[in-house]
């Protein structure tokens, strides 16, 4: 072995030791949270790790940035080979990948086209933080000198790279046949030509090692130990519908989950999603209370779990007294995440649907909105009439459960309830807005004119109904969500039906996905799709004398749209019923803006910056239509009061597409 192998082979366990303790120390950290099970399905998170994270699914989305992203993320996939080549030659110097034969071609070849992409993209890197200086990279403590390192350090990668490379061919004679493949570095050689190749050679090679191994171990320390972690947290992100976390709330145990004011009684996924955050900010630039004015940014939250891992994880860890003034700044403080940050938050879900590495934002949030509720009773105080109807009524308005059936009065068939039935095929569950709020009462006896219309067998709960949890849940009141949800389930455990019908999309949200935690296991469908199904089996027809001819807009609910991604079924409809113009909103589908009433924002002032309404209102009016559809109650009236304050109200209508599917029946 000669002297090079052997100071290798030191600096190569050095820096290997360095990094794997480091490894642990951030799983040790990891391991102060609440336990959560994230490693079931191994085959769906393999393919989600290949679609999201190998292909860059949700980078592309933005072409430029994504394009130059995607390139550096692929070229150190393909370069790894010029890596493993040049850390094998450590222990042997004579190795090279032309054992391969005719296949190192390709490998040689792709090692000078990815990098020639990466040097290229790390250059657009700096001309769009430092130049283009995009508003999403800035704000929020992300800082420039950290990125700028990191570039650095990926260009110095490439440089010795090709520097490799292009002297290979002088220090081989014997493999320049395939040497040759490298096309760029083969053409740098004569730049080489008359200097002494030994000695270059080896500056590039040692220059190539020893930036990688510094790279390796700076990462730990670095806001972009993502490189580290993106792929694993694609990989550990939740599966299927979103949902919250659920700890069962019994008052018997010690230790009830009451809540998340610091970092120990987040998860460790939780935790983990701060070391896997990338700072892009593309979460923070499409949330609808940041882009309003409010002092929310979703990636400050996650930024902020972050840094205050790294300021108590420590001394939590290795046991060590943790002083009263790190004490003080929890995590929920004016030092980390304010309570007006979490209280703008309206669950819609746009930032983790934006999110490239699958961060989940609105867990914590609610975890810590959980705290804030529970633990310490703090919370804007026109929630206290909230919760209070809640308890005393079941429903977030003031009116008694007795008056749930009031909308039903005066329609030309009595619905059906199910105490008198017992026994029927839908349950159609008419929810507290579409019993109790005067506009939406009309969403409610449409669909149930068109039940009756397609002589459906169905019943309603009637005054045994109460509101579903979903407001109590996101506003932090889990003890409140979880009475009402087990006493809703044990409701209906005393009637036999099929399927669950329901118009509001969070009571589809919470019954349909989250009333499984606690024992209730439904099939629920949302009005869009069961009244879609009707029309298309011609149970319910509509009459082409009838149809409306009006220019409409269709807004996508947050909890219908990406919460359970029904998208195509309330458009599907209105083209049934409509001949007009249907354009789509600058923001639609997956990307639609949110109409502000989510996470329970519906029963809060909205005091600071812009309406959220007003927002949406507007991107709805700059298609001048005639009606704006939508699917849920809390889109209805959010959307209709922006109509109202931009003094519309007259030409445009906010409509469900129950009504019109009704309007343009038979
Ligand atoms: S859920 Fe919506 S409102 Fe809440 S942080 Fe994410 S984008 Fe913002
Ligand atoms: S949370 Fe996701 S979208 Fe937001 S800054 Fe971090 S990586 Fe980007």
């Amino acid at each position: 072995m000669h002297l090079q192998n052997i100071v290798f082979l030191i600096l190569f366990l050095a820096a290997l030791s360095l990094f794997a303790y480091n490894l642990l120390r951030i799983r040790s950290y990891l391991m102060l949270g609440r336990s959560e099970n994230r490693f079931q399905n191994a085959g769906t998170r393999i393919m989600r790790v290949l679609g999201i994270g190998i292909g860059q699914s949700k980078i592309l989305r933005e072409p430029a940035a994504g394009l130059m992203h995607a390139f550096i993320f692929w070229g150190f996939l393909i370069l790894i080979t010029a890596v493993l080549e040049a850390f094998i030659q450590g222990f042997y110097s004579g190795f090279s990948l032309t054992f391969l034969g005719s296949f190192s071609k390709v490998f040689f070849f792709s090692q000078d086209l990815f990098g020639a992409l990466v040097i290229l993209s790390v250059i657009y890197a700096l001309f769009r933080r430092y130049i283009l200086r995009p508003k999403r990279l800035q704000g929020d403590g992300s800082t420039n000198a950290d990125a700028t390192f990191i570039l650095m350090m990926i260009m110095g990668v490439m440089i010795t790279m090709f520097g490799v490379n292009a002297l290979k061919s002088a220090m081989h004679p014997e493999h320049s046949e395939y040497y040759r493949a490298h096309f760029i570095a083969s053409q740098l050689s004569d730049l080489f030509a008359g200097s002494n190749a030994g000695v270059l050679y080896n500056l590039f090679w040692w220059g190539h090692i020893v930036i990688i191994l510094t790279f390796m171990n700076y990462l730990p320390y670095s806001k972009h130990f993502h490189i580290v972690t993106s792929l694993p947290n694609v990989y550990l992100s939740k599966l299927g519908p979103q949902t919250l976390d659920t700890e069962e709330i019994d008052f018997e145990k010690e230790n009830v989950f009451l809540g998340a004011g610091d970092i120990e009684q987040l998860t460790w996924k939780e935790m983990f999603d701060g070391y896997a955050c990338t700072e892009c900010g593309r979460c923070t630039s499409v949330c609808p209370a940041n882009l309003t004015g409010k002092p929310l940014s979703p990636r400050k939250i996650i930024m902020d779990i972050r840094e205050r891992t790294s300021e108590k994880a420590p001394l939590l860890v290795n046991k060590k007294e943790v002083s009263a003034e790190v004490e003080s700044k929890k995590l929920v403080s004016e030092h980390y995440i304010t309570d007006a940050e979490l209280w703008a938050c309206t669950s819609c879900m746009a930032c983790v649907n934006e999110c490239p590495v699958n961060i989940e934002h609105v867990n914590p949030i609610v975890d810590m909105r959980r705290f804030l509720v529970q633990s310490e009773s703090r919370f804007p105080e026109e929630l206290m009439t909230v919760f209070g109807n809640m308890e005393n009524n079941g429903a977030p308005w003031a009116y008694p459960q007795s008056e749930r059936l009031k909308w039903a009065e005066g329609l030309s068939n009595p619905v059906p309830v199910a105490a008198e039935k017992q026994e029927f095929d839908v349950l159609y569950w008419v929810g507290c807005a579409g019993s109790f709020d005067a506009r939406y009462q009309n969403v409610s006896r449409s669909v149930a004119g068109l039940l009756d219309k397609a002589k459906v067998n169905y019943a309603v709960l009637g005054t045994e109904e109460k509101c579903n949890g979903d407001s109590a849940r996101r506003l932090g009141n889990e003890f409140l969500a979880q009475t009402m949800i087990k006493e809703n389930i044990e409701t209906m455990k005393k009637y036999k039906f099929k399927k669950i019908l329901v118009s509001c999309p969070h009571c589809l949200q919470t019954i349909g996905n989250e009333y499984k935690e606690f024992g209730g296991d439904y099939e629920v469908v949302h009005h869009s799709e069961f009244i879609n199904e009707l029309v298309t089996e011609n149970k319910i027809q509509i009459d082409e004398t009838k149809k409306i001819d009006k220019k409409i807009t269709y807004h996508d609910s947050c909890y219908l749209g990406r919460y359970n991604d029904i998208y195509d079924e309330p458009r599907d409809l209105l083209k049934k019923v409509n001949t007009g113009e249907m354009p789509e909103m600058k923001r639609s589908k997956d990307r639609g803006l949110c109409c502000g009433a989510g996470g329970g924002r519906m029963w809060m002032e909205e005091k600071i910056g812009k309406k959220v309404n007003i927002e949406r209102t507007e991107e709805a009016l700059e298609l001048k239509p005639d009606i704006i559809s939508t699917a849920c109650p809390f889109c209805m009236t959010m959307l209709t009061d922006g109509v109202k304050e931009k003094g519309r109200a007259e030409e445009i209508k906010v409509k469900d597409f129950a009504e019109l599917v009704l309007e343009s029946s038979k």
